[in-house]
């Protein structure tokens, strides 16, 4: 089957859903393709308090809802599913989705953003699942009255080990540095709770665990001190890695330019990417900010710019 739009949008978070919100209205009748995770990055996310108009925080999901809700209202087609090929060589562009559906768009904006990043440590692939995860708000509730630890020392391990906090005994947090990367807020908090500890200069070397058959199970995490060198293992049910993201761009690898983490690269003070016609916008182009509302203002730089594309000027 063939469908023909104006503009599709690939991806379903703060950008993806806002530049639907603009091309809706600039009538472009945008179709948004949604992806695995609807919502994106703030769907595992527990509270929020820095997107504006939500006077006293509320909930990752809850915001994308309302966000989703407000690009179907003015208008915008949504659809799950998943982009598996594109072709950006001429237009209008030719996309395929994984039900079969060939996407002939006259724009493209792509607002994949980006995933959690593993440390890669040698026995982490065995235990995923099994008491290691990059996700406290989905998986905390397992380790209720248990011991954890979070690694990293941005924002979202910070924000991690408050959540674990309300749920488990104790919490380490290992961080490789003696400064967190995360907003003093955070900060503030993460130092006044009892039942986190922090340690510092430290690096995460391997998962300790037992098997029994089927039965896997995390008993602990192998840490090394960074000045001295020494290794102990930290006794703890569950691991969360909160080192950062990787963004979502392998799809378009050989065709949107990009820099060496993937990151798309677009004109300054834009979302145009090499390709005319295709826009990038959110965590798959920003690099540096990578906050929600960030990603839905460029969703609007992107629905805005994709309008005045198909008008020639
Ligand atoms: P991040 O800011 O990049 O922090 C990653 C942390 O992991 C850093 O502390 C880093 O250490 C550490 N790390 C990286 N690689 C590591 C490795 N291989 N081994 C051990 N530690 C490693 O990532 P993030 O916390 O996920 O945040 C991503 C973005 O989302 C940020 O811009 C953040 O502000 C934003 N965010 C905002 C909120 C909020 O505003 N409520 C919540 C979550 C995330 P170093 O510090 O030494 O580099």
């Amino acid at each position: 089957m063939q469908e023909n739009v104006k503009c599709l949008i690939i991806g379903a978070g703060p950008a993806g859903y806002t530049a639907a919100i603009y091309t809706s209205r600039a009538d472009l009748s945008p179709l948004v393709i949604e992806g695995m995770q609807p919502g994106g990055q703030l769907t595992i996310t527990n509270e929020v308090e820095n997107f504006p108009g939500y006077p006293e925080g509320s909930s990752g999901p809850v915001i994308m809802e309302d966000i989703r809700q407000q690009a179907i209202h003015v208008g915008a087609r949504l659809r799950p599913g998943m982009v598996t090929e594109v072709d950006f060589s001429s237009r209008p562009f030719h996309c395929k989705l994984d039900d079969g559906t060939e996407v002939v768009a006259e724009t493209v904006i792509v607002a994949t953003g980006a995933n959690a990043r593993w440390i890669g440590m040698p026995g982490e692939a065995q235990y995923r699942g099994f008491g290691v995860s990059t996700c406290a708000t989905c998986d905390g509730n397992f380790f209720r009255n248990k011991t954890t630890v979070v690694i990293g020392g941005g924002d979202t391990a910070l924000e991690d080990a408050l959540y674990l906090s309300n749920l488990c005994t104790k919490v380490y947090i290992v961080h490789r540095r003696d400064q967190f990367r995360g907003t003093m807020a955070l900060q503030k908090q993460v130092l006044s709770t009892e039942n986190i500890e922090v340690v510092w200069d430290t690096v995460p070397v391997d998962i300790v665990g037992v098997k029994q058959g089927f039965i896997k199970k995390v008993t602990g995490l192998q840490v090394k001190d960074v000045h001295s060198g020494e290794e102990r293992t930290l006794e703890v049910d569950g691991v969360f890695e909160a080192i950062g993201v990787s963004p979502v761009s392998d799809l378009f690898k050989g065709q949107l330019d990009m820099n060496e983490q993937g990151y798309i690269l677009t004109q300054p003070g834009t979302c145009r990417t090499n390709i005319p016609g295709v826009f990038a916008a959110g965590d798959v182009q920003d690099p540096n900010y990578r906050q929600a509302i960030i990603a839905a203002g460029a969703g609007a730089i992107a629905g805005i710019e994709a309008g005045r594309f198909l008008m020639g000027s």
